[in-house]
């Protein structure tokens, strides 16, 4: 009995993309040549992106990708301050005109809303990558307390976390004062283990961040609700100051701060939430937010509306990595049919537990449509359980 084993080991391994960001600690001149490096690639981002323009108004026609990178060379030997930064960061700067263009012609072809690619402002340009940090332009030194940069120089680095697998691209990019440097690692995915169970979940309205067919509720964490209050009060202080004072300009620098330290809880909130529905679940449905005619009522649903395109980014690329299934359905009528019985019926937002009509189910609302989601994949739950287990009013998911 023995030759079986070889067919089974020969399964092929699967690749991901995972981020890594580390913060830098430049000193004073390093500091001088990243914000030297970041001016020199958004000059050149906004030149080739004027003269794409002018192409285009002018004839119509358009400069192409190849097109302009021929031009770098030249301009390194022009513009010896070019020489200093490294000829693939600038190629990269070439690379993300092009792609705002492709964008922006993909909008014009979907007739949607299509605004023209624009002029960075200094505010508006923040990073610059290494596209082969893996080969050229990066490395990592000293056993990983220290990363060298083309034209900028070993720069220290605070390794909070390992660097997992092989490097394929670094960003540097800067955050109000910080300095930070992603790496883009290509990874090997480790599937968990297999998981029969599918779960649906809904959008929440607020303080939950979402509901799940089994009846969890994840609430939002607390500190953002502060957090919102404390920019709320920095933005009321920021539009008393004068133009153009000291006073404006620090409290500008307080808007900013706020305006990332929530960006940042929020991401790792999502993390948190995306993880824990990762780890248990081999199926996980929600709403497609693509869906042209997502009721308007469900987009005012709260504060944190802003952050599921995030979330589901994230819930999306764990899923990848953990050999899981996400799926995104239609969400009409999700909230308003009765996941027992089918009855349709319109709720007003504010009712959020209510007793069908017809089968006498008693249910909380964004269960119900988290029920509704997860049948919306072909994955029913048990409709009997739903019926003579009614537990749907929720129960407390913490995420600390
Ligand atoms: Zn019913």
């Amino acid at each position: 009995m023995g030759g079986g084993c070889a067919i089974i080991s020969a399964r092929p391994k699967k690749m991901i993309r995972k981020a890594f960001k580390y913060r830098l600690y430049p000193t004073q001149p390093q500091r001088k040549d990243l914000e030297r490096t970041l001016a020199l690639c958004r000059q050149l981002y906004n030149a080739a992106l004027q003269e794409r323009r002018e192409a285009y108004r002018k004839a119509g026609k358009t400069v192409g990708l190849y097109e302009q990178k021929r031009w770098l060379p030249g301009i390194r030997t022009e513009l010896p301050e070019y020489k200093g930064v490294h000829s693939q960061v600038l190629q990269n700067v070439i690379d993300r005109v092009d792609k705002a263009f492709q964008g922006f012609f993909r909008r014009v072809r979907a007739k949607q809303k299509a605004g023209y690619p624009r002029f960075k402002g200094q505010e508006r340009y923040d990073s610059f990558t290494f596209p082969q940090a893996g080969q050229t332009g990066v490395k990592v030194q000293e056993g990983g307390k220290r990363v060298f940069l083309y034209g900028i120089g070993s720069v220290r680095c605070r390794f909070h976390r390992p660097l997992e697998g092989k490097v394929k691209t670094a960003t540097v990019k800067q955050e109000g004062e910080h300095w930070y440097v992603v790496f883009s690692c290509a990874v090997e995915a480790v599937p968990l283990p297999q998981s029969q169970e599918a779960i649906g979940i809904d959008l929440g309205t607020n303080p939950h961040f979402l509901v799940t067919s089994e009846g969890e509720m994840v609430e939002a964490p607390r500190y953002f609700q502060e957090a919102q209050n404390q920019l709320a009060s920095a933005q009321r202080s920021l539009s008393r100051k004068k133009r153009g004072s000291n006073r404006r300009r620090r409290a500008r620098r307080r808007v900013a701060r706020l305006h990332r330290k929530i960006a940042n809880q929020r991401k790792d909130f999502h993390h948190k939430v995306a993880r824990r529905l990762v780890g248990r679940y081999g199926t996980i449905v929600h709403e497609d937010l693509n869906v042209i005619g997502l009721a308007r009522s469900r987009l005012a649903k709260g504060v944190l509306d802003a952050g599921w395109g995030q979330f589901l980014a994230i819930l999306a690329y764990k899923a990848e990595e953990a050999g899981r299934q996400v799926v995104g359905v239609d969400p009409k009528h999700t909230s308003q049919d009765c996941p027992a019985c089918g009855y349709r019926e319109k709720r007003p937002l504010w009712v959020r537990a209510y007793t069908c009509p017809r089968c006498g189910v008693h249910q909380h609302r964004d269960v119900a449509a988290a029920i509704n989601i997860l049948a919306r994949a072909g994955r029913a739950p048990d409709r009997r359980r739903a019926r003579t287990e009614p537990a749907g009013m929720g129960t407390a998911w913490a995420v600390p």
